[in-house]
């Protein structure tokens, strides 16, 4: 009996093929995923526009005007639901003068009937003239279409190209109208393939060195890149380009001179790692850096690729020993408490072991919004038998799941956060983190603390909470 319907469920059984619970005998046995939303689930999914600008790749680039065009609601997804910092610095030496540009402003066309009507190409060359204008010092223009623009057949690439010649700079077109997929993975998919048609190859870098690598699938979420460039750098390795937290546009263009690439979120990003492996020839290593025994295995691994294996070491020794104790102390405090991981993407497998050998904690269901089967055969390889794993899950099924299970904590995203707390579960945002970063030896403990202080919060004792 690997699959299981809900009690919610009863009147939609489709969905008993979207949840797995792990069994040792059933290894064959596939989740249904990366498929629509079956009719009478409320979805909890993003759309192709949110998973390609607001959710991550071009939302997280420092000094680009991210316009969206469409009727102003799609504009909630362009900044502002992700926390990806970014310093002002280029690479060119130049300093940007508007600090964290990608999430203070939000550019968009807000188109009307009429537009609708007669086309909305005209009004969408005024926002690029005009916001250009406004913001000169922009090194690009990316516009994504929605589901409205895609309807009404405008010709985006086509006002690109013209605008491009027109103002000198790059406008580069995505063309991601929410239909365009089941989720926001198609977003995704949609903005790497645009990324390496129009921009990889077109720019050279200042300098190269034997060590230049290239962070694929890093978003910085509350810093996390800046963790891993501390390690990395101290190490003797140059990132030459972010893909793409803290990003400038002129890294995206040349991460084809990478030595090799590193992929950190893997839904979101092998798409580009495999385009420029197959065009330049640029290897690329899939990594995870979530907790000190990862870190340890991805360092020591870069170490003996590029023969820095003794820097590797100091930089494990120097970081991990700074964390070791502290972790003792939360594994013992948190040793059994039963949790879910409901990530939107592939955080249910990055951080099931690191969380149940790290910490102690018990991981009894895990979940994703949009992964794909092979994101879902690492979760099954990763969990324990038991487990409960759900393909694109709703509200209702995870109140089910807490009245039933009585979890100590969910990590999840602010669509489930505020529900755990009705029913006074803890919740930690494991999205946009809560005192992140979270990646890395710190960051590690950083998640710890979260955890520690999320479940010995005193208010849980001092409220009622709703239970049935
Ligand atoms: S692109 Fe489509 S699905 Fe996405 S926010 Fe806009 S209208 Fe909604």
């Amino acid at each position: 009996m690997p699959h299981k319907l809900f009690e919610i469920d009863k009147e939609i059984p489709e969905r008993e093929k979207h949840i797995y619970i792990k069994h040792c005998s059933d290894e064959d046995n596939e989740i249904d995923c990366n498929k629509s939303t079956i009719p009478g689930c409320m979805t909890e999914r993003g759309c192709a526009l949110a998973g390609g600008r607001g959710g991550v790749i071009t939302g997280a680039i420092k000094d680009v005007i991210g316009l969206v065009h469409s009727p102003v609601g799609c504009q909630y997804y362009t900044t502002g639901v992700k926390r990806y910092p970014s310093k002002p610095q280029l690479p060119n030496g130049k300093t940007f003068p508007i600090d964290n540009f990608n999430l203070k402003y939000s550019f968009g066309t807000d188109l009307k009937e009429a537009n609708v009507v007669f086309g909305g190409t005209k009004k969408l060359k005024e926002a690029i003239i005009e916001s250009n204008k406004e913001y000169p010092f922009a090194s690009a223009i990316y516009v994504n279409s929605t589901c409205t623009t895609g309807l009404i057949g405008d010709d985006v690439d086509a006002v690109c190209k013209e605008m491009t010649e027109e103002l000198g700079k790059d406008v580069v077109a995505f063309n991601t109208p929410g239909f365009s997929g089941v989720s926001q993975s198609k977003g995704h998919h949609i903005t790497n393939d645009a990324v390496f048609d129009r921009l990889v190859g077109t720019k050279e870098p200042p300098k190269t060195t034997g060590y230049d690598i290239c962070l694929i699938g890093e978003y910085n979420i509350d810093g996390d890149l800046w963790v891993l460039e501390k390690y990395l750098t101290e190490m003797g390795l140059n990132i030459l380009s972010r893909f793409s937290g803290d990003a400038s546009h002129d890294e995206l263009c040349w991460m084809h001179r990478s030595k090799l690439n590193l992929v950190r979120c893997q839904r979101s990003a092998t798409y580009i790692a495999d385009l420029i492996e197959e065009k330049y020839g640029v290897p690329y290593k899939k990594v995870d850096f979530f907790s000190t025994e990862y870190c340890d295995d991805n360092l020591r691994m870069l170490g003996r690729y590029f023969g820095l294996e003794e820097e590797a070491e100091v930089v494990i020794e120097k970081y991990h020993g700074e964390v070791k104790e502290e972790l003792k102390w939360y594994k013992e405090q948190l040793s059994g408490k039963k949790v879910y991981i409901f990530s939107g993407g592939p955080k249910s497998w990055h951080l099931s072991i690191p969380l149940e050998k790290e910490l102690g904690l018990d991981i009894i269901a895990v979940a994703s919004q949009f992964e794909h089967l092979d994101g879902y055969d690492k979760m099954k390889a990763r969990v324990k038998e038991g487990t409960t794993i759900l393909d694109d899950p709703n509200s209702l099924e995870l109140e089910e799941l807490i009245l039933t299970n009585k979890p100590d904590l969910i990590l999840a995203g602010i669509k489930e956060k505020y529900l755990a707390y009705k029913h006074g579960i803890p919740a930690i945002q494991i999205h946009s983190y809560e005192n992140g970063p979270y990646i890395g030896y710190e960051g590690f403990l950083n998640l710890a603390k979260d955890i520690y202080n999320n479940i010995n919060a005193p208010v849980w004792e001092l409220m009622d909470f709703e239970s049935e």
